[in-house]
């Protein structure tokens, strides 16, 4: 069994790739704390679980099961395999076999919650492997039969489903589910941290809809939450299903010692746009690592983003490797979604088994996979949270449960951008910061209106049921009826319309969707964001879609569908934008000491697509620049802006010629950096600068949120301002090239080309920005 260091030294080439390691954090073993079994967890449950190789409890499997016995709502936030699954089980497992005695013998019923399906095929997988009499659990997905839905219905006592279900099948059908709800006396979140964002906000409303109808029927079950870590994990969980809970933080679980790299490519120069360098990128260098760690014999699995990347890691490997000794090309594989259960499980136990001894797997898939005990887990660019990396990186360490004997290495390969530059730059921000906070908002209006209307659907809305929306749902609601979609009766506010309001909202998307259909055959091979088709599936765009090439032959905006053609051009297309921003309300404004002001509050941006540029795949070279008539896109949203008045641009010694390339800079190098304080992606914000905007007569950097009404990143960024700059100022720093790339100021969705950009003016604004504020001492 190797050791730490051992791992380490095959990571590094044996000194070949030395020069890549910007830190190694070393982690120290932790020693496992047990508790003994509640007296409430029934009998049965207790032997199917000792059975199953559990003869003790971890203390916070212990410890959140007590919670949720004492009836308090509780999310479990502990580590990867850390055995979370055993706190909401063993109380929910015991209700229902208590449950086995009412004279139907369904007395008690579960609602389990997955984001997603893999996960959800491995909970039932799971549970039937605990060979638990009388327990009835079933997926209710997209895939369910009627004759399933019919057995659910009548049958199931444990039921994995998810929230789009609920949205629009279960909710909307309550009084057929009534049975099953009527019983229901816990519902179950698992892997809350993943709804985040717009998504976690739709989510919120909709948990609210459920526990609204749940009460109808006098079910009052308890609500528990598992997550990785994350920050105020209480607060953020309460949040999310709109009453008070209990959380459990301290992991009870044994891990052993381990080294955590991170890592850094080498730049390569002149790929980059403008000349600018590149870094070589991270599949080039997994599979290089990944061929180095089979070699030794060591277990390995590599997370990328993309199906593709995990495709081209494993191929790449395969080459690499039959370079050294053909026999070992078979001993790698790739592991994406779109597996069935059934084939992800057989990697997983010929991973287990040591005949795969590397994996290319994409993130995605990090929540389904049953894969713990590795000896290296390279995490290919960064994985977009803490909470992510840790989720990761715990699969490696090998200690079967019950002894911390196998030590372990991980490895953070940055990818070419300003936050992974950052971090791999700053370790203390990813070991000694605390986890980030799960961003989103329930209260954002644009959310809300189309859940209040599902709601008023389901059952008259009461005063009461308003109230638990929200402090502004209630004017919500007023406009609502003003607008004849609701009616005020007696009993509450009625729908008023024939179609069925949850039809009008979709969970997964901010707006309305375009069809991705093939010109050919007239097949639909997807859907893509209005938005986004503006400026990825246009005419003339090339468009890649799960790995596969198309070009756009036409966007059709009245007939939401773009049509498109199988190729495989040798060149990429870049859409170009007109981005204008007014402030329609100003919320709050801080001075800082640096003379510069910081505001939050409502903004009208209006974005059009005007043209798109074609260049060539390989050079980059450009080829062409051709017009495009699409019309303008509306967003009412919310931003941070800071205004710049002269005697800041003049003490940061930048000239009235270079402030756009300043400020340029500046809004792009801190939507890359904004993603560290809250948990969003840099596709889900949008910036503009200026030299002088009109509404503030001054130079001006606006970054807003993407989504309509806003998903809470963009006051997220505003609560923390200070640090968020600094940290993007020390990400351009840090990065060694001369004028600017994409580990720094350079931006891949940039409507203007990346031009023009001036990274030392950036630098130089920022700090002057910065002058005079005092912020917590550095963490290195
Ligand atoms: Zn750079
Ligand atoms: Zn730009």
């Amino acid at each position: 069994m190797p050791t730490a260091d051992a791992l380490l030294d095959v990571i590094g080439g044996f000194g070949a790739r030395e020069d890549r390691i910007r830190h190694i954090r070393r982690l120290p073993a932790r020693a496992a704390r047990t508790a003994p079994w509640p007296a409430e967890v029934h009998p049965e449950v207790r032997r199917v679980f000792e059975e199953a190789g559990m003869p003790q409890l971890w203390s916070h499997q212990a410890q959140a099961a007590g919670h949720a016995f004492g009836g308090r709502h509780t999310v479990i936030a502990t580590g990867t395999a850390s055995g979370k699954s055993a706190g909401f089980l063993l109380p929910s497992l015991s209700s229902i076999m208590r449950g086995l005695d009412a004279p139907d013998g369904r007395g008690a019923t579960v609602l389990y919650l997955a984001p997603t399906k893999a996960l959800a095929a491995d909970q039932l997988s799971a549970l039937e492997g605990l060979r638990l009499r009388g327990l009835r659990a079933a997926r209710l997905d997209g895939d369910a039969s009627q004759e399933d839905r019919e057995w659910i219905r009548k049958h199931a006592n444990y039921v994995l489903t998810n929230p789009d279900i609920l949205h629009s099948s279960v909710l909307p059908g309550h009084a057929r589910w009534s049975a099953l709800l009527r019983r229901c006396t816990h519902v179950i979140v698992d892997e809350c941290h993943h709804y985040r964002g717009m998504f976690g906000s739709h989510v919120a409303l909709v948990l609210r809809r459920l526990l609204r109808l749940l009460g109808h029927y006098g079910a009052t079950p308890v609500v528990l939450g598992a997550s990785a870590t994350i920050a105020e994990p209480a607060e953020s969980f309460s949040r999310l299903i709109g009453a008070d809970c209990e959380a459990v933080t301290e992991d009870g679980s044994p891990r052993p010692a381990g080294a955590f790299v991170l890592w850094e490519p080498p730049q390569l120069p002149g790929l980059g746009e403008h000349g600018a360098p590149a870094r070589r990128g991270v599949i080039g260098e997994a599979a290089s690592a990944l061929t180095d760690l089979i070699c030794a014999g060591a277990r390995s699995i590599a997370f990328v983003r993309s199906r593709g990347g995990a495709e081209a890691i494993a191929d790449m490997t395969r080459r690499l490797l039959a370079d050294v000794d053909a026999d070992l090309t078979p001993r790698v594989a790739a592991y994406r979604g779109g597996y069935l259960p059934e084939e992800r499980r057989l990697v997983e136990e010929a991973l287990r088994s040591g005949r795969l001894l590397g994996v290319a797997s994409t993130n995605a898939l990090e929540l389904g996979i049953d894969i713990s005990g590795l000896d290296t887990v390279i995490i290919g660019g960064w994985p977009g949270t803490r909470a992510s990396l840790w989720q990761q990186a715990g699969r490696a360490g090998r200690g079967g449960g019950r002894a911390a004997d196998g030590e372990w290495a991980a490895v953070l390969i940055a990818r070419d951008d300003p936050l992974d530059t950052y971090l791999v730059h700053h370790p203390g921000a990813i070991f000694d910061a605390p986890v980030e906070a799960c961003v989103f908002d329930p209260g954002n209006p644009h959310v809300q209106a189309g859940h209040l209307l599902a709601a008023a659907e389901e059952l008259p809305l009461t005063e009461e049921a308003i109230a638990s929306f929200g402090p502004h749902a209630r004017i919500l609601v007023d406009t609502l009826t003003e607008r004849g979609f609701l009616r005020r009766r007696p009993a509450g506010w009625f729908w008023t319309k024939r179609e069925r309001a949850s039809a009008l909202t979709s969970i997964r998307s901010s707006g309305g969707t375009i069809r991705l259909v093939e010109s050919d055959t007239g097949t639909l091979i997807g859907t893509v964001d209005e938005a986004a088709a503006h400026a990825q599936a246009h005419a003339g765009a090339v468009y890649v879609h799960q790995g596969r090439t198309y070009l756009v032959d036409e966007l059709d905006l009245d007939g939401k569908a773009a049509l498109l053609t199988r190729g495989y051009p040798d060149f990429t297309t870049q859409a170009r934008n007109v981005t204008d921003i007014r402030i329609a309300r100003t919320e709050w404004t801080r001075r800082w000491d640096s003379g510069v002001s910081l505001h939050f509050g409502a903004v009208e941006v209006s974005d059009q697509v005007v043209s798109f540029q074609r260049r060539q795949l390989v050079s980059n070279q450009l080829l062409s620049e051709e017009p495009l008539e699409l019309p303008a896109r509306e967003l009412l949203t919310r931003a941070v802006w800071w205004t710049l008045p002269e005697h800041v641009l003049e003490t940061a010694g930048i000239d009235a010629a270079d402030v756009p390339g300043a400020v340029h800079a500046a809004e792009h190098a801190a939507i890359g950096i904004l993603p560290l304080f809250a948990t969003c992606d840099r596709w889900d914000i949008g910036g503009v600068s200026t030299a002088r905007h009109a509404d503030t007569g001054q130079a001006t950097i606006f970054i807003y949120d993407g989504h309509p009404g806003g998903a809470g990143f963009a006051e997220h960024g505003a609560g923390h301002a200070p640090q968020w700059l600094q940290a993007t100022a020390e990400a351009i720093e840090a990065c060694e090239c001369v004028s600017g790339c994409p580990s720094c100021v350079q931006s891949p969705k940039c409507g203007n080309g990346n031009e023009p950009l001036d990274k030392d003016a950036a630098l130089a604004l920022l700090r002057t920005m910065l002058s005079g504020h005092r912020l917590p001492p550095p963490q290195q």
